[in-house]
């Protein structure tokens, strides 16, 4: 044996356990009764006191898309993700050049190569013109296919080199229908463009530039309609779709309700769980991201559709923008960069606040952070989950922390956060990708840049 995890609480798909893990060539090679003898292993983990969940699957990153320098943020960045206990992370295909083409893809998977601490898989990207090939890059394993409903531009133009533009409901018909031929998933931006472009030019023409005309520029409705629109779209055409950062609780209705005609699922993001619209008022630039922080009652209906069991998964949509990216915003909040740093805040600050605040259990917690972005994006039964036959991807929690956040901490250049000094009651211990620990909390951990490794859709 390699590794055996001894004595802590393990978060199964079947519920808690008390047990020891037995890891062989990065491995999960038994599940082992605490009143049997243990087995020889070169390395015995304590896990007393500790939760042992599985590795969260984070489906929903832009490493290479916020700044300049991917290469740098990547190598720093992705141990970030591993603090944070997220095991496997899935790139956005944003990037200079985006991933629309299979050079492009390729070019993005050997620089994740290179410098990725966890396990990733990589999303193509839908730019309107690319139909033709994206059987090559699901081929090439792609796992999911990114689509924009809208765009920062009137016309629906990408809005810089690493962008994409926005897809019309041809093309989203066109590219659905595709992308079904070959069971592909695809993930969409669900906002209404017109809705957006109108609600901006509104506030523009008015002279706003504080940070509230951000909030007042994507409407709730704007989201509300497009998933629905969504939703028709993939029943008709049979497609598997997954709607991304979704932050209107009336929109996961929407979505949930779908799921009867629709191969349909979503996620949401901790900011939008956790901070409201008077958050982002009070924190400034560094909490705009799109859609907007929503306003309290809203945020309320998004744990109502958490706890109905109605939103899928978590995703942090890490967006790491250098400090003075975000801070152009306090002279005009349209100049700041759109998204938040969270890659190592997502987890522990979803689950301080559903376990402890919402009494969501910790095997559901498990579910949304690991197993349901496993079998949504095709990473399952190799990742996903703690049974016998995946790989060894594990967190180790101490799931009665208490510890602040502190962005000027983060790896990577985003230093900041939209939770700085809030409490965090959940913290990750140790972190292992196939059997190999890439972070224990106080050890310096021996990891070179490229331990991850690319995990294709499993067909
Ligand atoms: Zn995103």
């Amino acid at each position: 044996m390699d590794t055996l995890i001894k004595g802590g609480r393990l978060i199964l798909e079947t519920g808690e356990i008390e047990a020891n893990l037995a890891i062989k060539d990065g491995r999960i090679v038994a599940i082992l009764d605490p009143s049997l003898p243990l087995p020889d292993a070169r390395e015995v983990i304590d896990a007393h006191g500790l939760v042992v969940m599985p590795g969260a699957i984070d489906v929903h990153t832009h490493f290479t898309g916020s700044h300049d320098f991917p290469r740098e943020e990547l190598q720093q960045g992705t141990l970030g993700a591993a603090i944070g206990g997220i095991t496997t992370i899935a790139e956005m295909p944003h990037s200079a050049p985006p991933a629309t083409t299979l050079d492009a893809f390729l070019q993005k998977k050997a620089l994740l190569a290179e410098t990725s601490t966890v396990d990733f898989a990589l999303w193509a990207g839908l730019d309107g013109k690319n139909v033709a090939e994206l059987a090559s890059m699901d081929e090439a394993g792609a796992i999911a296919f990114k689509a924009f409903l809208c765009s920062g531009d009137p016309a629906g133009d990408a809005t810089d080199e690493k962008g994409l533009p926005r897809l019309n409901d041809d093309g989203l018909l066109r590219a659905m229908r595709e992308i079904r031929t070959f069971d592909g998933l695809i993930g969409i931006h669900s906002e209404n463009h017109d809705i957006l472009i109108g609600a901006g030019e509104e506030m523009r023409r008015a002279g706003r530039k504080d940070i509230r005309a951000h909030a007042l520029a994507g409407p709730e409705i704007a989201e509300i309609e497009a998933v629905g629109r969504v939703a028709t779209i993939a029943a008709e055409t049979g497609a598997r779709c997954h709607v991304v950062h979704v932050s209107s609780g009336r929109a996961a209705r929407i979505i949930a309700a779908a799921k009867s005609t629709a191969r349909i699922t979503l996620e949401s993001c901790p900011h939008y769980l956790i901070l409201d619209e008077e958050d982002l008022v009070r924190i400034g630039p560094n909490a705009r991201c799109g859609p907007p922080l929503r306003q309290r009652p809203v945020v309320e209906q998004l744990w109502d559709a958490v706890l109905a069991g109605d939103v899928d998964m978590l995703a942090s949509d890490h967006c790491p923008y250098m400090p003075e990216q975000k801070a152009a915003g306090h002279a005009s909040i349209w100049d700041a960069g759109m998204g938040l740093a969270g890659i190592e805040t997502s987890v522990p600050m979803f689950m301080s606040e559903a376990y402890h605040k919402r009494g969501v259990s910790l095997a559901r917690i498990a579910a949304m952070t690991a197993t349901a972005p496993a079998r949504a994006f095709g990473l399952y039964p190799r990742k996903g989950a703690i049974a016998v036959g995946f790989d060894a991807d594990i967190a180790l929690y101490d799931v009665n922390a208490s510890w602040t956040v502190a962005g000027s901490e983060f790896k990577g250049f985003a230093k900041w956060s939209a939770f700085d000094e809030m409490t965090c009651g959940a913290r990750v211990e140790r972190t292992i990708v196939r059997g190999k620990t890439v972070y224990e909390r106080g050890a310096a951990t021996e990891i070179s840049p490229g331990h991850g490794t690319f995990i294709g859709r499993i067909k």
